[in-house]
């Protein structure tokens, strides 16, 4: 199969950073890497693109990452900053001339089909979205373009949301905490990616050190925290403090591992 890649579209917590109207200082900081768009992610697999959801910036995503096409969409959860921009995969539709698969669990493809319903209900009419719904369960791995992929669940707070774990990657956003029947399927992960929201706990995010604490079980050779709040603190700082091989994720940041 050979390499993927796989590109930080965004690595902000709901709001982003800079927050509008905060004039704190990592909101205010000239650093690039303090520039976060809402968290989403893309794995060019060959010539096909996955995104991983599709928040409210997905269309300057796409730009900003020279997209050249999505062939299909793996949602983690519901909540806005994980689904606002999905109307924006239109401009593909046109391109591909087919259909972009939607790959999520009941719950959020359920609220998908609400949030979207024009794309799905009455007389189909040029110019929706050409969406396809497919529905996946926790543990239950499915095979995209000759590659294993194996939808974990998490929760946040009360809600159970999917993880994704690829190969020798994972992919956790938004969790607060790992079920029990969770833990094995990470076991031998090399590259984890994973949400720090902030140094404070919070109840519905990881704070840093309950990723760093997920860090030290898993013992990944890499780990890159996502979903980050302007309140985990300037980039270069936070980076400075952190173990070997731990990495404040930043947006535009690209990696690429072999397959399987
Ligand atoms: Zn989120
Ligand atoms: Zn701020
Ligand atoms: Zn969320």
């Amino acid at each position: 199969m050979g390499d993927l890649k796989f590109v930080f579209l965004g690595t902000g917590t709901s709001q982003g950073v800079p927050i509008l109207g905060c004039a704190c200082p990592v909101c205010r900081s000239p650093d690039p890497r303090d520039k976060r768009l809402r968290t989403s992610a893309a794995i060019f697999v060959g010539e096909q693109v996955w995104v991983i959801d599709t928040g409210p910036d997905f269309r300057q995503q796409a730009l900003r990452a020279r997209l050249p096409t999505v062939d299909a969409v793996l949602f983690t959860h519901a909540h806005k900053d994980h689904t606002a921009g999905l109307d924006d995969v239109r401009p593909f539709n046109y391109l591909q001339n087919k259909r972009i698969v939607l790959y999520g669990d009941h719950r959020t493809l359920q609220q998908i089909r609400v949030e979207y319903a024009y794309a799905f209900e009455g007389p189909p009419y040029p110019g929706l979205p050409q969406l396809t719904l497919w529905e996946i369960e926790p543990f239950s791995p499915f095979c995209l373009h000759g590659v294993e992929v194996l939808p974990l669940p998490f929760l946040h707070y009360r809600l159970p949301i999917l993880g994704y774990r690829i190969g020798r990657l994972a992919y956790i956003t938004d969790a607060s905490a790992i079920p029990e029947e969770t833990w094995k399927y990470l076991r031998g992960v090399e590259i984890l990616v994973l949400n720090a929201l902030r140094k404070e706990p919070h109840i519905s995010h990881f704070h840093l050190d309950a990723a760093l604490e997920v860090v030290a079980q898993l013992k990944p050779q890499e780990a890159y925290f996502i979903h980050i709040s302007h309140l985990m603190g300037r980039h270069a700082e936070v980076q400075a403090e952190l173990p070997p091989g731990v990495f404040l994720a930043y947006d535009g940041l690209e990696l690429s591992f072999p397959y399987p």
